[in-house]
């Protein structure tokens, strides 16, 4: 019997204080990169997609961010001086 599955990595990328595009308040947004990992006897063996994603600290809702969008959140992160 083979066992396969999936399963999610989560990384943090950035954290930035910019206005939400659901709520629209001025908070805390974390910037994550999901890997998804193809898994046979629940070891990783092949990651198959990446997807980013933005969370508001606010509102709580997250929505999905281009590679693009993610790339520019986290240069401005890495820019913007530390609270
Ligand atoms: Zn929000």
């Amino acid at each position: 019997m083979i066992l396969f599955g999936y399963r999610q990595s989560v990384k943090e990328l950035a954290r930035l204080m910019m206005q939400c595009r659901s709520c629209g308040m001025q908070g805390w947004q974390v910037v994550y990169r999901v890997l998804t990992w193809f898994t046979l006897f629940f070891i990783p063996v092949l990651p198959l997609w990446v997807s980013r994603k933005q969370q508001c600290g606010t509102c709580g809702i997250t929505q999905k961010v281009s590679k693009e969008e993610a790339d520019a959140m986290v240069a401005h992160a890495a820019n913007a001086p530390r609270y």
